[in-house]
């Protein structure tokens, strides 16, 4: 494992640190990003910042540079999201499209899909949502019962069915969609990934209010929304196939959680200090776990960056590291919370510290960590089949066609 950046990548790290420090709309160094207490006003500053990112061309640094990357390799990206990171900025608010759809077309995208909508999403210009999940297939995606319906005359599918948390479908304008195109084929075989217009006439979207409070997730509902066929996205039926790219992107390499959750130890060491906590022998323990903790998730995420670095995927190992980062993160905030002791609910931050219930927030934020991006449960399974070599657990049996 390599720990250290080359010259290259320290080229990269300082022009990016000379950049912020031009363009960050706030302090660079001490400053911190607005705060709104409105979701879509929060959405649309998000725009307006991912755009000037993408204008310095420091977003989407891996894709090539024909649609607005930098064919950078997964070093330079990560040295990158930690300088952001350092600058306090927020999370890219395209990152679906960013992290997920984007990196999904580059393999399976027509090049006209790649020219039409990549650069739209590196700039915010277009927001993406992942329509993958339904009531009824969560961690067994493959029994979406979503149905795409041929449409000979018009050159296209129409839609039928529903999605289910859906974050910022409310805000977005294109949607990667799973749907049923065979019912007839085997669970995995009939599936087609397709690109769903947001804003197209039977396609309705109803936010769910979650614990922190916020909507950021969705019910969609399908009612004969139509598809056209420039927007299927890799082989009629082969949408299995292309859902593994885009999970195998959400699920691999993080250096966003990492970041964060280096931001979150620093704040939560700071909060510890200003409380007298070290003095209590229980929490001082606690806290030397979460530091120890984010060291730990530090050293495997270098593990992975260093294999992509040289060109093998990460593999099982991306379900290793998402199970790990989740569960710290968890007693990182429950950490907290016991440092913030009786007065968390109400606790005001002085200068400086996360204030006004952000602790809280972030606590219940995460307790969803263990569930997104594939439950930990399914991260175990994998783990014990594909790492540990385990017995498979049984599978329902393909109808025989
Ligand atoms: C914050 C958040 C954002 C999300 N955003 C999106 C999004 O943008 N787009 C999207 O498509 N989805 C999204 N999801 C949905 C997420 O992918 C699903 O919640 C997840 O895949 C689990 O599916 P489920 O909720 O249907 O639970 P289920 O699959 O019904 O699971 C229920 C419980 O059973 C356990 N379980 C199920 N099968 C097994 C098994 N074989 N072995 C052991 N245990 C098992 C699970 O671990 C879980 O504890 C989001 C979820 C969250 C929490």
């Amino acid at each position: 494992m390599d720990l250290t950046a080359n010259e290259a990548e320290e080229v990269v790290r300082a022009e990016c640190r000379a950049w912020l420090e031009e363009n960050l709309p706030w302090d660079y160094g001490t400053g911190l990003p607005p705060r709104f207490e409105d979701l879509a006003e929060e959405v649309a500053f998000g725009r307006r910042w991912q755009a000037l990112l993408a204008e310095g061309r420091w977003v989407g640094l891996a894709w090539p540079e024909e649609y607005g990357g930098r064919s950078a390799g997964p070093l330079v990206n990560f040295v990158v999201t930690e300088e952001l990171a350092r600058a306090r900025a927020p999370e890219l608010v395209g990152r679906i499209g960013v992290n997920l759809v984007g990196p999904t077309l580059l393999a399976h995208g027509t090049d006209d899909q790649r020219s039409r909508w990549l650069p739209e999403i590196l700039s915010a210009g277009h927001l993406w949502c992942q329509l993958f999940s339904e009531p009824g297939a969560g961690s067994d995606l493959a029994s979406l019962s979503t149905r795409a319906t041929r449409d000979d005359a018009a050159g296209g599918w129409h839609l039928d069915g529903q999605k289910v948390w859906t974050s910022y479908a409310q805000f977005a304008d294109f949607g990667l969609c799973l749907a049923r195109t065979d019912p007839d084929a085997p669970r995995h075989h009939g599936i087609s990934a397709l690109a769903v217009d947001m804003h197209a006439p039977g396609v309705e979207v109803r936010p769910l209010v979650q614990s922190t409070g916020e909507a950021e997730f969705n019910e969609v509902f399908f009612d004969g929304a139509f598809v056209p066929d420039e927007h299927l996205i890799g082989p009629v039926n082969e949408g299995w196939r292309v859902s593994q790219s885009t999970l195998g992107h959400e699920r691999g390499v993080n250096p966003r959680q990492l970041v964060i959750h280096v931001q979150h130890l620093e704040e939560l060491l700071r909060l510890a200090q200003a409380t007298g906590a070290f003095d209590d022998v229980r929490l001082r323990r606690q806290l030397a776990s979460a530091y120890t903790e984010i060291k730990l998730f530090q050293l495997h995420n270098w593990r992975s960056l260093t294999k992509l670095a040289s060109g093998r995927e990460p593999g099982p190992e991306g379900s290793a590291l998402k199970l790990y980062w989740s569960e710290a993160s968890q007693r990182l905030h429950a950490t907290a919370l016991d440092v913030l002791g009786d007065d968390a609910p109400l606790w005001r931050g002085a200068d400086g510290l996360a204030g006004d219930g952000e602790w809280q927030r972030s606590w219940l934020y995460y307790l969803s960590s263990s569930i997104f991006a594939g439950t930990n449960e399914i991260q175990r399974n994998i783990l014990g089949e594909r790492v540990l070599g385990l017995p498979r657990e049984p599978r329902p049996k393909e109808p025989s066609t």
